[in-house]
């Protein structure tokens, strides 16, 4: 018989249908000779109750089933005398597919810390179920964005040798033997002797390329993976993410911002429709954690989103933003463990938390940054100290969304990079395109995982990507 999915069993099936199942086994009881098994197959949230007379069953089968077991079943849907649920599965035929003696997932609560070092098991509980289930709906609702908005879908290339972009520190990639590392005679190593004759990298952002394209093809995003290989061991920060970086010709800074919160707000509400059970579900987990502080990261996960969707993102310069930090009683009264002292200073993700969570108590969209603490392709303004610059904070998050009208014009981009130090020598193919029929562009750089984190509500980073990559840690 065809495996159905119970997903579609639950939703849609009648009583009385013949049907099969294929899941792992979460939990099984036994109550007046009567097996009652919750089997999951990972299609939805929901567990199918499976119901077996024990005298059907062989003695070694009946064993074989525990947590974290396999099964096939065959069997009638019934409707179900529980309260849990509408229907449910009359096994007449049984089989193990694996069993599970020793299985580290017992049915009980396991911290997420734990469930870390198992992370390959982790896919089979509820929480992970839910947030690789949204995770793919994401992803599948950006391509869905950008393509009823006619933007067409590039691979920028993961090895590259672009090695100034300044957007963070990079890894090598070599196939020279590090004990055996060829030698100029000045003592340096000589890559001419490398797989690609010249220093490569793992890319931190497919930007640059991404601009070449879109001059041409108007409007692209790249959505892929990128690298940094900066020692931050934060909640925020992977050695290995997954970028959006769509690149627009024709647009200026605020066509970047308004398609920046479009596409959030699309992506959130996508979500919202698309996996309402999963998101319930994570709800409720923001409820049971029981909020000390009613601030606008411990309102309950739904509450979060929506208000996210229900106003317009509040949008000031970074000017402003140092005024309000400046003059703020956090600041004051020493809290910030980097002080504002005034116009100049970076913003730390202190300050960026106060003026959301704080302040605003909404999304903030910070433009206009001092040059020197930002990228040099970013477009110079007319006052020559800041750049058309536009980062997006989230509540809870920090920075989702960093992104800038592009320098189109060859002798101010120039300046800048001879002032930033930039080798312009392995850029000119970069410079030919405001050489050749520049134009007025934009882009920004959304990362996917900093998304999911906000929509389901985790925590932490390395609960939203399946195996993650920080500093220390590249298991499984
Ligand atoms: P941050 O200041 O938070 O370290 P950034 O300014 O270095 O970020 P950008 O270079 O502007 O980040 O990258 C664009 C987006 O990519 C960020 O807004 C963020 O959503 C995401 N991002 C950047 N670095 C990381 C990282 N290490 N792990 C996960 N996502 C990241
Ligand atoms: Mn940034």
């Amino acid at each position: 018989m065809k495996r159905i999915k119970i997903k579609e069993l639950l939703a849609t099936t009648q009583v009385g249908t013949q049907a099969c199942v294929k899941g792992w086994v979460r939990t099984k009881r036994i109550s007046k000779n009567i097996i009652f098994i919750a089997l999951n197959d990972g299609s939805t949230l929901h567990n199918l109750q499976i119901v077996v007379e024990p005298s059907q069953l062989p003695e070694v089968t009946l064993q074989s089933i525990v947590p974290g077991s396999s099964l096939c079943v065959e069997g009638t849907v019934t409707a179900s005398q529980g309260q849990q649920q509408r229907i449910e599965l009359h096994g007449k035929q049984l089989t193990v597919l694996g069993d599970a003696a020793n299985y580290p997932l017992q049915p009980k609560k396991h911290s997420l810390a734990f469930l870390r070092t198992i992370a390959h098991l982790r896919f089979r509980t509820n929480t992970f179920g839910a947030v690789f289930r949204i995770r793919h709906a994401i992803s599948y609702a950006i391509h869905q964005f950008f393509h009823e908005q006619g933007f067409v879908y590039l691979h920028t290339p993961i090895i590259t040798g672009i090695d100034a972009e300044g957007a963070g520190a990079m890894f090598h990639v070599t196939t020279l033997a590090p004990d055996h590392l060829p030698k100029q005679e000045d003592g340096s190593v000589d890559f001419l002797q490398d797989f690609f004759a010249q220093r490569t990298h793992l890319t931190v952002s497919g930007q640059l390329e991404a601009e070449a394209a879109a001059l041409g093809l108007a409007e692209v995003y790249t959505f892929g993976p990128t690298f940094r290989a900066e020692n931050s061991n934060t909640t925020r920060h992977l050695a290995e993410f997954c970028m959006v970086e769509p690149e627009m010709a024709f647009y200026d800074l605020k066509d970047n911002i308004a398609l920046a919160e479009t596409l959030l707000k699309y992506l959130i509400r996508f979500v919202m429709e698309q996996c309402p059970d999963d998101l319930a579900f994570l709800h409720q987990k923001t409820l049971a954690a029981q909020p000390s502080r009613n601030t606008e990261t411990t309102l309950p996960l739904l509450e979060r989103l929506e208000r996210i969707i229900a106003q317009p993102f509040q949008c000031i310069t970074y000017t402003e933003a140092i005024d309000i930090l400046k003059a703020s009683k956090a600041n004051k009264k020493g809290k910030f463990v980097y002080p504002i002292q005034g116009w100049g200073d970076d913003l730390q993700a202190e300050h960026e938390r106060y003026l959301v969570e704080r302040f605003f108590k909404q999304p903030v969209v910070i433009t206009d940054y001092p040059n020197a603490i930002k990228a040099f392709y970013m477009r110079q303004n007319e006052d020559e100290k800041t750049v058309a610059a536009m980062d997006i904070l989230f509540p809870g998050i920090g920075e989702i969304v960093g992104g800038s009208q592009r320098e189109e014009r060859l002798d101010k981009l120039l300046t800048r990079m001879q002032q930033m130090k930039i080798n312009t020598e392995t850029l000119q193919w970069y410079l030919d395109t405001r050489r050749f029929g520049t134009v007025p562009h934009s882009g920004f750089g959304l990362g996917l995982e900093r998304l999911v984190q906000f929509i389901t509500g985790m925590e932490n980073i390395r609960d939203v990507i399946p195996f993650p990559r920080t500093p220390g840690n590249a298991s499984f």
